[in-house]
Order: structure tokens, then C-alpha cells, then sequence
């Protein structure tokens, strides 16, 4: 068992987890999900909201003019073509504008709208007459914060009296020198340097603090203790606000620590449910005869869209490759791209460009492609150890209840380990996993 292992970890090009490729690794997938959200997550979850105060009244907002925001920022957030605040702004954005300012911990995943939501309320907070730094905002990663900067910018597009500074590496600044910015974007450590060391920033004047991603910041301890201590610098009234994708217990006792008598909102993720799935199985004896048995049902999933699943980046490469010289058009995805290269390709394949996407199980964690209806675990997910990976075949093949189409996956197995795998699978969810026999298709029409 042992001597598999090894070959199995020597084989596989994945690396080991470290701190360092944690962090990439979240902030990648993080950016990955900001590049291609290019609207507002459906979801039919309920938002939760727990107020400091209970016996204060509960404010919602359905309109943006509700929120009696300046002119100028309403036209720049009708010129982003929103039409109404997303589920988490309705609530969010009343407690962020309220007077005296509230503080705020904010959980929804990627791409329902807290980003949009905290650059209006920063926007809205700044006095353009006073030239000096009043907004903070710190992301784990210097993309993360160009991107955001890319928001403010858009949305303060009427309001040019407002300026942005990015405190980020290669961004340097004299000592003493006295930002006339009053919104800075940046990271954790550029940030410290500014308020502390270089004495850019007067933390003691910033009166909105944001930090944004603390799922991906807390991947680091250094992260997470610059922005405890950028934290502390900051005066009592300033507002503190507080974003993340998650809420393991990790973030939640980060938060506590940043973010003083806070509100809470959360709005939970859609449940995921192999309801609607017909799931099935096929054997091979190797890797050749998976190839031959997915090119028997190729003209079968590529009625709709199909993602193909391997283990590693050198699968993944392979069978691109194999089907490109059967003449098939398929898209690759693949870990050494850039994270710009893989957003162009995931936009590709939603526009339909491509309709089949061969992909490794590192890069498409935490991508939603709705209209797929088809998945080919080419190689089965498994853990570290060799064990089903029943989170991560969920995630590739469930839907989510309301919106799920029904959709069909096909698992390949080649060696009594992934037989192993597939019946560990079966077991966890209790749903049996059919044979396929691929060369009688009739079953899967
Ligand atoms: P998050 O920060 O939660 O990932 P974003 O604020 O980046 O979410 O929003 C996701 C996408 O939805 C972006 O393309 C953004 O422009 C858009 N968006 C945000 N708020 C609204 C809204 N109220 N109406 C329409 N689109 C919105």
C-alpha cells in the first residue's frame, strides 16, 4: 500500500500543501470567480440576519433610490446596469449607510454582491473636500485588490472628485509623503507599511475599514496578523466591515477578532443533491480503453455541454490532446495557466465556444458552469490518503435543488481501487451507480 502511495504521489504532479500554495492557490480560484461573475449567483436561500441591537428596527431596502445615495453614485450604479440591490445588499447596504455607521459581517459566496455592495458604502462615506485617506480596504492578494479597484473606479465614474491610491508592492512611496487619496486599496503588508513605518496614512483619520476575502486572508498568519494590527491603529468609531465567501470556524474567530459588536448577514450557499443525476459507471482495463470508451459515447454528451474530470494536469493534457486528433473540439483548463488565460477559456465554453471543457479537479473547484449537464469523471475524486473524495463528486456532479436541470455522469473505472472509490461513493450518498454498457447507448438517451 505504501509503495502505491508513493508512486501514486511521485506520479501525480499535484504538490503538497503549503501555506504559501494555499494561499495561491484560494486567492487564485477567488480571482478566478470575480473574472468570470459578470452578473448576480441565483440563489433561493434566505438571507440570515442577526443584529447587534435586536430591538432595533430592521431596515431592507428593494430599490437602490431608497438608500437616498448622492446622484452621482446612483448613476454610476445604474451606468453598471444594476436595476436593484442583489438579496445581500437589500440588507447589507441600509446597516453599512446608517448613521452612526454600523459595523458588519458579511457571508454569501462568490458573485451575489459584496463587492458592489461595500465599494457604494465606501464611496458613500468619503468627504471629496478633505484630501487625506478615509476609507481602507485590504485583500489578500495584489489581483484581488487591482480588481477591486476596478469596481470603485467604475462605480465612482460620475463622482471624479473622489481618487483612489493602491497600497500594493511596487507602489512606493516616500516616508512622510501624505496621501490626498480618500480611498486606499491594498494588501495587508503594503498597507502596515503606510500607516505604521512610512506614515502615508493616518490611520487614525480612516473612518470606513474593509477587509475583504478573510476566507483566502486568513490562509496566511502573517496575513492575518497585519490585519489585526492595521486593525488595531484604527480609531474606536470607525466603521468595520467584513467579507468572506465562507464561514469555517477559523474565519468566523478572525472576524470576532476584527470586527467589534458587529451585525451578521449571511446567505447560505444552495444546497447540492445528486436528485436529479442519473450517475453510471464503466469498465476499462487502462487508461487507452477509457479513451476509447469516452470517444463511444462522445456523440452522446456532446448533445449538451460536458466537463471531463482527471486527476492530474498530465491526464488532463493527454486526453485533451487524444480527442483534439480525433477531430474533436475540446477546451482545456489547466493548473500552469495563468488565471487570466483560465477566465478566457471558462468564458469560452459559457458562450458555448467549446462543448466539451478537460479540466483537473484544483482548477474548477469553486466554478459554477450552470448550463453543463454532463460530467465524465475520467478519473474518480479522491483524497490524499486514496479515499473517495464524496465532497468534491458532489460538487462536480450535483445540482443545485431549484435551478438543477437533470443532468447525467459517467464514472470510468479502470482498477479495483477506483472500483474501491466508486462504491465508497455509493455508499456515502446511498444511490446505486449503474453499469453503462457504452456500446448499447440506448440507456443514457
Ligand atoms: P461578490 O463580491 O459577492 O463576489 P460582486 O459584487 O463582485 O459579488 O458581484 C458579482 C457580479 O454581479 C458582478 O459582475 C457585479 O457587477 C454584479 N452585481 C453586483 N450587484 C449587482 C446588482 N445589484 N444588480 C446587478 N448586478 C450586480
Amino acid at each position: 500500500v505504501v509503495f502505491h502511495l508513493l508512486t501514486h504521489l511521485l506520479k501525480s504532479d499535484r504538490s503538497f500543501t503549503c501555506h504559501s500554495c494555499l494561499l495561491e492557490d484560494k486567492a487564485a480560484q477567488s480571482l478566478l470567480n470575480k473574472m468570470i461573475h459578470t452578473s448576480l449567483v441565483n440563489t433561493t436561500n434566505q438571507v440570515e440576519v442577526l443584529q447587534r441591537d435586536p430591538n432595533s428596527p430592521l431596515y431592507s431596502v428593494k430599490t437602490f433610490e431608497e438608500l437616498r445615495l448622492k446622484d452621482k453614485l446612483l448613476k454610476g450604479v445604474y451606468d453598471m446596469g444594476f436595476n436593484r440591490p442583489s438579496k445581500i445588499q437589500e440588507n447589507a447596504l441600509p446597516m453599512m449607510l446608517a448613521e452612526p455607521p454600523q459595523n458588519l459581517i458579511a457571508q454569501s459566496q462568490s458573485g451575489t454582491g459584496k463587492t458592489a455592495a461595500f465599494v457604494l458604502a465606501m464611496l458613500s462615506h468619503v468627504d471629496p473636500t478633505n484630501k487625506w485617506a478615509q476609507c481602507l480596504c485590504i485583500a489578500p492578494t495584489y489581483e484581488l485588490a487591482l480588481q477591486t479597484g476596478k469596481v470603485i473606479e467604475q462605480m465612482g465614474k460620475f463622482y471624479p472628485e473622489v481618487k483612489l491610491a493602491y497600497a500594493i508592492r511596487g507602489n512606493k512611496l516616500d516616508r512622510g509623503a501624505k496621501l490626498q487619496e480618500q480611498i486606499v486599496i491594498g494588501t495587508p503588508g503594503t498597507v502596515l507599511d503606510w500607516c505604521s513605518k512610512l506614515k502615508i496614512i493616518n490611520p487614525k483619520k480612516i473612518s470606513v475599514f474593509v477587509l475583504d476575502e478573510a476566507d483566502v486572508m486568513i490562509a496566511t498568519q502573517g496575513h492575518q496578523d497585519q490585519s489585526i494590527r492595521i486593525q488595531r491603529m484604527l480609531p474606536k468609531e470607525c466603521q468595520m466591515l467584513l467579507f468572506s465567501a465562507t464561514f469555517e470556524d477559523s474565519v468566523w474567530k478572525f472576524a470576532e477578532r476584527v470586527v467589534p459588536d458587529p451585525n451578521i448577514i449571511k446567505l447560505k450557499r444552495e444546497e447540492e443533491t445528486l436528485d436529479t443525476i442519473k450517475q453510471y459507471y464503466v469498465l476499462c482495463s487502462d487508461k487507452e480503453e477509457k479513451f476509447t470508451a469516452l470517444c463511444n459515447i462522445y456523440g452522446a454528451i456532446t448533445i449538451a455541454q460536458a466537463m471531463i474530470f482527471c486527476h492530474t494536469r498530465r491526464t488532463a493534457g493527454w486526453l485533451a490532446a487524444e480527442l483534439t486528433k480525433e477531430g474533436h473540439v475540446v477546451a482545456l483548463l489547466s493548473g500552469e495557466m495563468t488565471v487570466e488565460q483560465r477566465a478566457a477559456i471558462i468564458e469560452r465554453f459559457r458562450e458555448g465556444k467549446e462543448k466539451v471543457l478537460v479540466t483537473t479537479n484544483v482548477c474548477s473547484r469553486g466554478i459554477d458552469v450552470e448550463q453543463v449537464s454532463v460530467v465524465i469523471n475520467f478519473d474518480l475524486p479522491m483524497d490524499k490518503y486514496g479515499n473517495a473524495d464524496n465532497e468534491t463528486y458532489l460538487h462536480r456532479i450535483g445540482r443545485t435543488g431549484r435551478f438543477g436541470k437533470r443532468g447525467l455522469a459517467v464514472n470510468m473505472i479502470d482498477s479495483k481501487h477506483s472500483m474501491n472509490i466508486l462504491n465508497q461513493i455509493e455508499e456515502h450518498f446511498n444511490k446505486k451507480i449503474n453499469k453503462l454498457d457504452t456500446d448499447d447507448l440506448d440507456e443514457i438517451e
